[in-house]
């Protein structure tokens, strides 16, 4: 294999091998190897000093043979519209994994909102929004926060979507604010799902969750929820880490009062009792379960001979190169790949949409249950898929994603 270099080479790359796998029709291969539409858009913004700023942003609707698009928008310097395009890509075959009827989708604007106004972050998410109108909308394309947007700015979009049609649209957007039309149990979904995945994994193994030993890189939204619930959930929290380093406490630390320290102090480092590490210990940390949830490629062929736990679940997209994949493999290592361990924010997102549609608001039991139902069923799907093919996790949940999205294509046909 030519090493991949961008993620768009390596979802091209995970296609390739899903493809020969599945014995793919050669057109529906081609087809799926690009996104059925990309929209790039110059999106000229007010700024607070007076002048005005044009910000490129961009929507890519990579598949929507099995129902809407969906997926996420990013505000990053780093947005490009290959990247983009792989991560919608990702999401079809997220979507088809978790088994939710959306297609693929994903939304960028290249800018630095830690540079903007909260006032100029709203100006340029209706000016977005303004030029996504027609692609947009309950049963079209249904975005969602990514990085550093939130459910407020779902709450503009939803806004500027709505005062478009004369008429308030909440299932327009997923992610909102619980004042608007969002779900109980959203915020923290993404973690409660890769817990989930880390429990099933374990029973496979033999493991037991409880008092199992955890370390988690990354103490944002979806880190800290992982840490919390799984010591909620009787395991260990043996580490964790944020960008500026971590902390390591082989006897277990209190995810909660890491949580207040690192509110305090803007990192969980020199928190009481525990030896301070860097992300890269945290790595190779010895532990039952990792879960990397902060950044792309933390995973390496470098690192990956270091690393000590018997379960991966990753929190993260893409935290672990294909290199570093065969060698956690040759390790014996048990990997729950990204499209299936952080498919809880997906499939709660998905609870949300069905609420709105039917102006229901379910309790947060009723959402946390149907979410574990859903997990259970995608990881035994993917599993079973393992076993069947004798393969590892990632190939069979793209093996199990490529091959529905390929059956509904094959049912829909070619119009004309
Ligand atoms: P976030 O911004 O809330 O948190 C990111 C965390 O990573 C922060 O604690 C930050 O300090 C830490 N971090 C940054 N650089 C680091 C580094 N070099 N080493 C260690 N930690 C570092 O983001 P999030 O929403 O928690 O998302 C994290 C990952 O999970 C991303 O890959 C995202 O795409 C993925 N994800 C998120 C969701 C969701 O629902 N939020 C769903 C699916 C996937």
């Amino acid at each position: 294999m030519v090493e991949a270099q961008t993620a768009l080479d390596v979802a091209l790359e995970q296609l390739r091998i899903a493809a020969e796998k599945l014995d793919l029709d050669p057109d529906i291969h081609e087809m799926l190897k690009h996104p059925k539409r990309s929209l790039i858009v110059s999106i000229r913004t007010k700024m607070d000093d007076g002048g005005t700023c044009v910000f490129t942003g961009c929507r890519v609707q990579h598949n929507d043979a099995r129902g809407p698009f969906k997926g996420g928008i990013r505000y990053h310097p780093d947005v490009t519209l290959d990247e983009v395009t792989a991560l919608a890509m990702w999401m079809t075959w997220k979507c088809a994994v978790a088994d939710i009827p959306y297609g693929g989708a994903k939304g960028g604007v290249c800018c630095n909102p830690k540079e903007m106004s909260e006032a100029e972050r709203e100006r340029l998410t209706r000016r977005y929004t303004s030029l996504l109108l027609d692609f947009i909308g309950p049963y079209r394309d249904v975005p969602a926060p990514d990085l550093y947007t939130d459910a407020q700015t779902m709450a503009w979009i939803m806004d500027t979507y709505s005062q478009f049609k004369g008429y308030s649209v909440p299932e327009c957007v997923t992610g909102k604010p619980l004042s608007v039309g969002g779900s109980e149990g959203r915020a923290e979904a993404t973690s409660r799902g890769v817990v989930l995945c880390a429990r099933e994994s374990a029973k496979h193994l033999g493991l037991r969750l409880k008092g199992a030993t955890v370390a988690v890189q990354g103490y944002g939204n979806v880190g800290w929820n992982a840490a919390k619930i799984a010591y909620d959930m009787g395991c260990k929290i043996v580490a964790v880490t944020d960008s500026r380093g971590g902390i390591h406490c082989p006897n277990g630390l209190n995810p909660y009062e890491v949580y207040e320290h690192k509110s305090k102090t803007g990192s969980v480092v020199d928190y009481d009792g525990c030896e301070n590490i860097t992300n890269e210990q945290l790595l190779e940390t010895k532990c039952d379960v990792l879960i990397p949830a902060a950044l792309e490629n933390q995973i390496t062929k470098a690192n990956a001979g270091n690393v000590k736990a018997k379960i991966l679940a990753e929190g993260a997209n893409g935290p672990t190169t294909p290199e570093a994949d065969k060698v956690l493999r040759e390790k014996g290592i048990f990997l729950v790949p990204d499209i299936l361990a952080n498919s809880g924010g997906v499939t709660t997102s998905y609870l949300e949409w069905v609420q709105n549609l039917t102006r229901e608001h379910w309790t947060l039991e009723d959402v946390n249950q149907k979410l574990e139902d859903k997990m259970v069923r995608a990881f035994n799907d993917v599993y079973r898929v393992a076993k069947k093919e004798e393969s590892d996790m990632r190939t069979a949940a793209l093996i199990l994603g490529v091959g529905r999205v390929s059956e509904a294509m094959k049912t829909l046909g070619l119009w004309p």
